[in-house]
């Protein structure tokens, strides 16, 4: 099929979201791992001279390192939003920060969560959590939550704490969750509200407090820094009473012979023991300054158009069928998620690699409740019987063309 051509020029990003990557290589698995931004890259070498430890040392460079993993954590909290009260707690990733919040939730907690969510917002809950069925629109979504709530507050005492666990984006669909509209029923039932912004945040703006949401986590990598840094930011009450995440040297402020003798730091500290990852929280730092400093509308419109582009050219392919929750027109990142009927999945991963140097995901993404879900459904909608088992997954963001689309979509064609 033919495609209109896009115009690029206006959209193309500033230098310092320009991305690194290996030329003749298109990388089009974002939402794995996003490439990281030269913004990053520059801020990680602008450090290393510097390199000593983090609020462990009197020398210069110490002191230098110890301000700017500080200032990194200032200017991250403020980029979403962080409130006054608010802790802004350095992690590995999201899933490391949604494992923290599951441990620094009080005793006899609910947690409300979602079939269709990533395995790490579905597995470090404790037990007792409730898992909401996939809805079929975002309407559904909040209908059930509300319903959810109302019966879990006529079972239990008003005194329990309920946290509501929601994805702002699934890492399948990429369709958008109603993130507001489902911290106001949390509220209105007195819970909490925990967002996954993992695949949110690389695609908009995302404020703690517009949205009204009291935690939330994010994965550096996925933001277009380096591997090893995410964060957790949220209300300081239950993360101050919370036993330390990881117990160590920086967790306490005093310890004593005895082995109970132990006061635990309170603020970030308690949670981040250990030596800090102080050029993943700067490269972070320098990605959430870029952003703040972009058009993001415009970066939002260019890479929107490619994601038209790209399910048009899909929908237009006899042979493929795309997974989806909500519907063909619910709002949406850049992530869109397939099947290719009578081929295994994986095959055509391998074969896209191989034979058109096009790096895609193919699998189950992390989130086996939904993926086969959606692809019983999709089985259902067509009433094809030759889908494969699973799933293959296209993700786009900066520095992303509409070139590396179109060779994709050929190279998918051949296989019709
Ligand atoms: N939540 C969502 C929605 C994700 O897509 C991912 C990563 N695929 C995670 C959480 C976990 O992120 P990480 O592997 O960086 O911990």
């Amino acid at each position: 099929p033919s495609l209109p051509s896009l115009p690029t020029a206006p959209s193309a990003p500033s230098a310092p979201l320009d991305v690194l990557g290996v030329p003749g290589e298109i990388n089009l698995d974002y939402a794995a791992s996003a490439p990281c931004a030269r913004a990053a890259a520059d801020a990680v070498a602008e450090l290393l001279p510097w390199y000593a430890s983090v609020h462990r040392g009197a020398g210069a460079l110490s002191r230098r390192c110890t301000l700017a993993y500080e200032q990194a954590r200032q200017t991250i909290g403020d980029f979403f939003g962080a409130r006054a009260d608010d802790h802004v707690i350095f992690t590995r990733n999201t899933t490391d920060a949604l494992n923290l919040l599951a441990r620094a939730v009080p005793a006899g907690t609910t947690v409300v969560t979602n079939s269709s969510e990533h395995h790490a917002n579905l597995l470090p809950w404790p037990r007792g959590s409730v898992r909401l069925p996939v809805p079929s629109d975002p309407d559904g979504a909040v209908r059930d939550l509300a319903a959810a709530l109302t019966e879990l507050r006529r079972g239990s005492s008003p005194a329990l704490p309920v946290l509501v666990a929601v994805t702002g984006a699934s890492n399948v669909t990429g369709e958008r969750w109603p993130v507001a509209e489902l911290a106001r029923v949390a509220h209105r039932h007195g819970a909490r509200i925990v967002l996954d912004a993992a695949q949110l945040a690389p695609h908009a703006p995302v404020d703690l407090l517009a949205l009204d949401v009291d935690y939330l986590a994010v994965s550096g990598h996925k933001l277009y820094a380096p591997f090893g840094t995410g964060v957790l930011i949220g209300r300081a009450d239950w993360l101050d009473a919370a036993p330390p995440y990881l117990a160590g040297g920086g967790a306490t402020s005093h310890v004593g012979p005895a082995t109970h003798d132990v006061t635990w730091a309170t603020g970030p500290a308690r949670h981040e023991g250990g030596t800090p990852n102080l050029l993943g929280a700067v490269a972070l730092a320098a990605v959430c300054k870029a952003l703040d400093e972009a058009d993001r509308g415009l970066l939002a419109a260019h890479e929107q158009d490619l994601l038209d582009r790209l399910r048009a050219g899909l929908a237009a392919l006899p042979h493929v069928v795309e997974l989806r929750t909500f519907g063909p027109d619910a709002p949406r990142v850049g992530i869109v998620s397939f099947v290719v009927a009578g081929w295994d999945s994986t095959e055509v991963a391998t074969r896209l690699a191989a034979e058109h140097h096009i790096g895609v995901r193919d699998g189950l993404f992390c989130a086996h409740p939904l993926a086969r879900r959606l692809l019983g459904e999709a089985a259902a909608r067509t009433g094809r019987r030759d889908l494969p088992p699973t799933a293959l997954r296209v993700s786009i963001g900066l520095g992303s063309t509409a070139a590396q689309v179109d060779r994709l979509l050929a190279a998918l064609a051949e296989l019709g």
